[in-house]
C-alpha cells in the first residue's frame, strides 16, 4: 500500500548503525528520533538525532530490548515508523507485530516472514520446497541421541549441531566422531536455551573450509524482487564476520547470476518484503548451499552500497512507505571493489578479549574513496554493556588490489587511543599473501593466526627495536614517577632522561 513518505522515524538501536540510518533520514527530510539507555546519554547517535528519548537503565535487557519502552517512546514522539537496525529487536517477531499494532510501520519484512525464516528448520523446509540447494542436513529437530547418531551416520562425520533459533554463531558445535555426539548435543542444547530461550537443535553436514557468500536482496510490496550481487564474508572468527568484501574474488559472472537467481527464489518462497540477505556456503568445487536468510539490514551492507551506488537504508524506507523499486536485477553490475573492516574494541592478541574504557585520542581516516561508519568520538566510553563494535572502515577501489591498498592506507591513518582495538590485526590481514591472493575460507583466521599476531610479521631487527623501546618506556615512566615525588626535579622534562638513556645504551 502506497502512503505518504514518513515525517518522523524512530531508530530502535544505538552506535554506528543508528547514526548511519539517521544520516539517510536527514537526506530524505525525515526527522530522526533516537532512543538511549542511561549509559548512552551522551552517545553519538543521541547527539546526531533530531530528538532523543531515554528508554531505561544501561543493561540492554532493560532498554534496547524493552519492547514496551521503545513503543512508548515512539508513541510519545509521534514517529510513524521504526527502523530496528541490526541486532537487538531487529528479528524479533513480537516487536514487529507490536509496531504494527501500534499503528506504526516496521521497516523490515512482515512478522510472519521473520517468524518463518527465524526458525532455521522451517526456513530449510521452505527452501527445499522452492528448490534452493541446501547444506546436506535435516529439516526437523533432534529428539534423541539415538536419532542424532543415525542421522550423523547417514551424512558422515564431521557434522554440525545447530540451534533452530540460532544467530550470531551461538549454539553451534562441530562433532568429529560418534563418541562426542551425546556430550556435544547436551552442550549445544543448553547453550541454545541460554542464548535464545529455545533448546531445539538440528544437524547439518559440516563442510570443510567453505567460503561464506551472501546475496543482498530488495523486495517491494508488489512482489518485485531484485538481487544486488554478492558479498564474501569468509574472514570470520567463531563463525562471526570480521572482514567482508564485494564482489567476491572467487565468484564469476555466471556463478553470480545463479546465486542471485537462487536468492530471488528464496525470497519469493518466503513472501519477502524489504531488504534481506540470503546466505550461502560455497565449497571448493563452487557448489553453493543455502544457509539462512537474515531478515534485516546487515552490518556489512555498505560494501554493496559502494559497488552498486544504492543507499540501502533509503530503499528500505521507500519500500516500507509502499513505493515501488525502480531497478531490476539485470541493471546490477558491480562497479569496482569494496572492502569492510570491522573495528572492534578487542585485543586480538588476547583471544579477542573485549576492551572497555574511555577513548583518549580519536582520529578517523579520510581521503579518496574511504568511508567510516562510526558510533563513537573522543572521550566516549566503550562499556561492556553492548557489542564492542566501534566503527566500520570501508574502502573502494576500481579493482580489488586498489581497494586493499586504500584500506591499508586508511588503517594506517586510523588512530584510537585509550582502548585496545583490532586496527593492527586488520593491517596484518591486508598484508597477508593469502588474503591478497583472494585465497579465503571460513578457517582463514584459525589457520593463519600465528602469522597474524602483533609480532608475527616483524623482522628480528624490528623485534629487537621493540624490546629496546619497551625498556625505554619503562625506564622513563619510572623516572617520571620518581621526579613527581621529588620537588626539586618535578618540572624536568623527559628529554634529560632520554639523553641519559642514550649515554648508557647508545642510539
Ligand atoms: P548464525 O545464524 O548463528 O550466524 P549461520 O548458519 O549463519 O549461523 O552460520 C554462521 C557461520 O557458521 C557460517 O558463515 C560458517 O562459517 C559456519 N557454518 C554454518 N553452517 C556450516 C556448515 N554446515 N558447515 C561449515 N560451516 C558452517
Amino acid at each position: 500500500m502506497q502512503r505518504a513518505m514518513f515525517h518522523k522515524l524512530l531508530i530502535a538501536n544505538r552506535g554506528e548503525i543508528a547514526v548511519r540510518i539517521m544520516r539517510t533520514c536527514r537526506e530524505m527530510g525525515i526527522r530522526s528520533v533516537a532512543v538511549y539507555s542511561e549509559a548512552d546519554r551522551n552517545a553519538a547517535h543521541v547527539r546526531y538525532a533530531d530528538e532523543a528519548h531515554c528508554i531505561g537503565p544501561s543493561p540492554a535487557g532493560q532498554s534496547y530490548l524493552s519492547i514496551d519502552a521503545i513503543i512508548e517512546a515512539a508513541t510519545r514522539s509521534g514517529a510513524e515508523a521504526i527502523h530496528p537496525g541490526y541486532g537487538f529487536l531487529a528479528e524479533n517477531v513480537e516487536f514487529a507485530r507490536r509496531v504494527g499494532a501500534g499503528g506504526m510501520v516496521f521497516i523490515g519484512p512482515k512478522p510472519e516472514t521473520i517468524a518463518l525464516l527465524g526458525d532455521k528448520t522451517e526456513a530449510r523446509r521452505c527452501m527445499k520446497k522452492a528448490g534452493v540447494p541446501l547444506v546436506p542436513g535435516i529439516e526437523s529437530c533432534i529428539r534423541s541421541v539415538q536419532q542424532a547418531k543415525k542421522t550423523a551416520e547417514s551424512f558422515g562425520y564431521p557434522i554440525l549441531i545447530k540451534a533452530a533459533a540460532g544467530g550470531g554463531g551461538k549454539g553451534m558445535r562441530v562433532v568429529y566422531s560418534p563418541s562426542e555426539l551425546a556430550g556435544l548435543l547436551k552442550l549445544a542444547r543448553s547453550e541454545a536455551l541460554n542464548a535464545f530461550g529455545d533448546d531445539r537443535v538440528y544437524l547439518e553436514k559440516y563442510l570443510q573450509a567453505p567460503r561464506h557468500i551472501e546475496v543482498q536482496i530488495l523486495a517491494d510490496q508488489k512482489g518485485h524482487i531484485v538481487q544486488l550481487g554478492e558479498r564474501e564474508c569468509s574472514i570470520q572468527r567463531r563463525h562471526q564476520k570480521v572482514i567482508e568484501e564485494s564482489p567476491s574474488p572467487t565468484v564469476d559472472a555466471r556463478l553470480r547470476r545463479r546465486m542471485g537467481e537462487a536468492a530471488v527464489e528464496a525470497a519469493k518462497s518466503a513472501d519477502y518484503t524489504n531488504a534481506g540477505t540470503v546466505e550461502f556456503l560455497l565449497d571448493r568445487d563452487k557448489n553453493f548451499y543455502f544457509l539462512e536468510v537474515n531478515t534485516r539490514l546487515q552490518v556489512e551492507h555498505p560494501i554493496t552500497e559502494m559497488v552498486t551506488g544504492l543507499d540501502l537504508v533509503r530503499e528500505q524506507i521507500r519500500i516500507a512507505a509502499g513505493e515501488s523499486l525502480r531497478i531490476n536485477s539485470s541493471d546490477i553490475v558491480p562497479r569496482g571493489s569494496a572492502i569492510e573492516c570491522r573495528i572492534y574494541a578487542e585485543d586480538p592478541d588476547s583471544d579477542f578479549l573485549p576492551s572497555s574504557g574511555t577513548i583518549r585520542t580519536y582520529r578517523e581516516p579520510n581521503g579518496p574513496f574511504t568511508r567510516v561508519d562510526s558510533g563513537y568520538r573522543v572521550k566516549d566510553t566503550i562499556s561492556l554493556f553492548y557489542d564492542p563494535l566501534i566503527a566500520k572502515l570501508i574502502s573502494w577501489g576500481r579493482d580489488r588490489g586498489q581497494a586493499i591498498e586504500r584500506m591499508r592506507r586508511a588503517l594506517d591513518e586510523y588512530v584510537i587511543m585509550g582502548i585496545t582495538t583490532t586496527i593492527g590485526f586488520h593491517r596484518r590481514v591486508m598484508a597477508h599473501p593469502r588474503f591478497v591472493a583472494g585465497d579465503l575460507s571460513t578457517h582463514f583466521i584459525v589457520e593463519e593466526m600465528a602469522s597474524l599476531s602483533a609480532t608475527a610479521q616483524l623482522s628480528e631487527e624490528a623485534l629487537e627495536e621493540l624490546a629496546v623501546l619497551a625498556c625505554t618506556h619503562r625506564f622513563l615512566t619510572e623516572q617520571k614517577e620518581r621526579c613527581a615525588l621529588n620537588p626539586v626535579t618535578k618540572n624536568n622534562s623527559n628529554w634529560k632522561y632520554i639523553t641519559r638513556y642514550r649515554n648508557v645504551f647508545g642510539n
